[in-house]
Parts: C-alpha cells; sequence; structure tokens
C-alpha cells in the first residue's frame, strides 16, 4: 500500500492527467449542498483541531462554516452539473466567417493535487460554421470548468469540447496561463514560473491558423 501512496504523491507532483474528465464518483450528487456543507464543516474542524489550533478563539470559530461554504457554494461549485452555464447559440446572421477570439480570460481554480490555487489567463477562439455564443458565455464556461478541483490539461480540454459541442464545430482553441501556488509558493517555490497548455481543434491544428490565434493573444489591449 505505501507503495500506491508514493505512486499518487509522484503522479500529483507531475500534475500529470490523461482524461478529459474529473474523478467524481456516481454517488457524487446525492447528498445536497447544505449537507455537504454540513459535513464539511466537522472535516475542516478536524483537521484544524488536529494541527492544534484552538478553535474557541474568536478569529477561529467561523472558519470550518467559512471553508465548507467556499468549498461545496464558491470554489468546488463547477462539480455539480446544474450549474454548468448555458450554452445556447444564435444564428450568424452578418456571416462573420474569421476567427473570434476571447482573449485574458480571468481564471481562478484550484489544484486538485494540492488544494492550492491557479491563477492565471485563459485564451479562447472559434471559428463559426453558422452558430455563435454570446461573449460572456466564453468567460462562464471557462470560469464553470475552473470551479473543481483541477488539472490545468484537463481544464483547458473541457473547455474546448464544451465549446465545440455548443457550436456545433471543431474549429475551437483555448490557451490557458496560469501560476500554480503548489508550484509558486511551496515545493520548489519558484515564483516567477507559469504553465502555459493548449488544445487546438479542427482548423486551429493548421499552423497559419494556429498562428493567427497566438498573434492575437500578444495584441496588448489599450482602452
Ligand atoms: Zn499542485
Amino acid at each position: 500500500m505505501t507503495t500506491d501512496t508514493n505512486n499518487f504523491d509522484e503522479i500529483g507532483d507531475d500534475h500529470y492527467s490523461n482524461s478529459a474528465t474529473n474523478p467524481v464518483r456516481s454517488d457524487a450528487f446525492e447528498l445536497t449542498d447544505d449537507e455537504k456543507i454540513e459535513r464539511i464543516k466537522k472535516d475542516v474542524a478536524q483537521i484544524l483541531t488536529t494541527l492544534g489550533m484552538d478553535l474557541s478563539d474568536d478569529s477561529l470559530k467561523g472558519t470550518p462554516n467559512r471553508v465548507a461554504k467556499m468549498f461545496v457554494k464558491e470554489i468546488f461549485g463547477g462539480l455539480n452539473p446544474y450549474k454548468k452555464p448555458s450554452t445556447s447559440t444564435f444564428e450568424n446572421n452578418y456571416k462573420y466567417g474569421e476567427m473570434l477570439v476571447e482573449k485574458n480570460i480571468t481564471l481562478y481554480s484550484t489544484c486538485e493535487h494540492h488544494l492550492l490555487p491557479i491563477v492565471g489567463r485563459a485564451h479562447v477562439a472559434y471559428i463559426s460554421n453558422g452558430k455563435v455564443i454570446g461573449l460572456s458565455k466564453m468567460n462562464r464556461i471557462v470560469d464553470y470548468f475552473a470551479r473543481r478541483p483541477q488539472v490545468q490539461e484537463r481544464l483547458t480540454m473541457q473547455i474546448v469540447q464544451e465549446l465545440q459541442k455548443a457550436l456545433g464545430t471543431q474549429d475551437v482553441a483555448c490557451v490557458i496561463d496560469a501560476k500554480h501556488l503548489c508550484v509558486n509558493s511551496r515545493g520548489i517555490r519558484d515564483i516567477e514560473s507559469s504553465t502555459v497548455t493548449s488544445e487546438f481543434g479542427g482548423k486551429f491544428k493548421e499552423e497559419q491558423v494556429r498562428r493567427e490565434f497566438l498573434d492575437y493573444i500578444k495584441l496588448e489591449t489599450k482602452f
């Protein structure tokens, strides 16, 4: 059993994952949000108590409840499929046939190996084959999949797959550039490094199209 545990730790530190679905159990949503909060509250209190903290202190009293609510409602709220934003599309009436890029989407996620923040930017692009999607919907899709215990590679793929499904085209791409606090603030403690992941579907696999997308990302937005 010790070997298994070591292997998992290694996998965790290398941020390895080979699947675009989160490892969620089939009974994941049998408990209501409130039931989960009640349980997690006790778990957090247990961790703090084990660490030797005095939970009767005014400053710590509310912490288990705050953390439990934050886990269920906020930072891991995207695990709940009912919270998925609607991805309704509309007809491309103005016949815009070029690439659309939504860049610098603020990204807050949580590394599932250390439960520490991933903070960065996502850049998403698609080429319409008849359907278009509201711009803010792209931000919402990024945010939804980010609000889970995540691996950056998987998150990048999930954003692309969701947009491909909604838009009915393979021509979708996503680049994420993010800092992982598990690398920046602990372990190797490298504050400067960031992780870039990309997923290019359909036409974005073509060198010229990919280049155009990457050039747009580099554009500095001044206003
Ligand atoms: Zn990590």
